[in-house]
């Protein structure tokens, strides 16, 4: 799929091309034609996974298919995210995807003072960038209204319930317009953000799609072709431990606890220090063992996937 099949309008595209995508992302080829089609939306995404696109582009199409152009900028779209710097991030993003559709935008947050915030939306803005805290201010001072938003994006519901806005996002709920087309973003869907859903949002569509795979900077990758046989491999791994010799330790995976129970073995046999780790040792035996490794008193961590997740080991 390319971005060519939204058939966007050509203002868009161009946005698109001079940004050098070529195809959406998953989050992107799944939420994009339903906003397109006005369904309001619960995406469950993480930042990494294009998602800022996957609503920004929608609603630069959106809005520019209906330009309602008037002396007077109306508010048409408002996106209110927990943090300053992810506003000003989207609000980045906007500008550049927007660059040839003629729509303005404005980033508003608090801690800083207000006086350029204010003047930018005298001058009227399309779409609206803020945090909430500092959007209920201006709103309660008059400088703003959200009488005509379209569109309304809430990114990083759940982020924002820890940070305790939900409070803040539930009056901006009913201060919006009922007849409007909402997004909603959250990582995760605690029950308190699921209430929400239900209670401000009409028949949303749920998208899903997790984190891009990653690997910590600090790690060098390699392929290594081994022999198939067992004991071939085990050779092989046995070169290549003595001759990495600027590594400090090292867990090495295997898929099954036989297997990890008979490096184990052979690898003490051959003189390393080692310790195992897998699902069938009592919760002591592994704590002991990951204490060990975390200590330098084990250098190589002999594991199944039980260590695969959440262990954060410095260096
Ligand atoms: P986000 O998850 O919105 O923070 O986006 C993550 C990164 O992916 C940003 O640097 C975007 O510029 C980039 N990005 C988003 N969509 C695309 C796409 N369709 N093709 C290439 N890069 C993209």
């Amino acid at each position: 799929m390319t971005f060519s099949d939204f058939q966007f309008a050509p203002e868009v595209q161009e946005g698109l091309l001079s940004m050098g995508y070529k195809n959406p992302t998953p989050i992107q080829a799944q939420a994009i034609p339903l906003v397109l089609d006005g369904n309001d939306l619960l995406g469950c995404a993480q930042t990494g996974t294009g998602k800022t696109a996957a609503f920004t582009i929608p609603i630069l199409q959106l809005l520019s298919a209906n330009k309602n152009f008037d002396k007077k900028k109306k508010i048409r779209s408002l996106i209110v995210t927990p943090t300053r710097e992810l506003a000003i991030q989207i609000g980045e993003s906007f500008k550049a995807y927007g660059r040839h559709t003629g729509l303005t935008c404005s980033v508003i947050f608090g801690g800083v003072s207000q006086g350029a915030q204010v003047n930018a939306l005298r001058t009227g803005v399309d779409v609206v960038i803020a945090t909430p805290g500092r959007l209920l201010d201006l709103m309660n001072q008059g400088f703003l209204s959200l009488r005509d938003v379209e569109i309304f994006v809430l990114d990083e519901a759940d982020r924002m319930l820890d940070m305790g806005f939900i409070h803040d996002v539930k009056k901006l709920l009913t201060v919006l317009p009922k007849q409007r087309q909402s997004l909603f973003f959250s990582a995760t869907m605690p029950p308190e953000i699921q209430r929400l859903t239900t209670a401000f949002l009409h028949n949303p569509v749920r998208v899903e799609v997790s984190r891009p795979s990653s690997t910590a900077e600090t790690i060098t990758q390699m392929l290594v072709k081994v022999p198939h046989e067992q004991k071939g491999k085990r050779e092989a791994l046995r070169q290549l431990l003595k001759t990495q010799t600027n590594v400090k330790n090292g867990i090495i995976f295997a898929n099954r606890k036989t297997t990890v129970a008979l490096l184990e073995k052979s690898l003490s046999v051959h003189g390393f220090n080692v310790g195992a780790l897998h699902g069938d040792m009592d919760q002591s035996a592994r704590l002991k063992t990951l204490q060990g490794f975390r200590n330098n008193e084990i250098t190589f961590l002999i594991a199944s996937d039980v260590a695969a997740r959440g262990l954060d080991i410095p260096e």
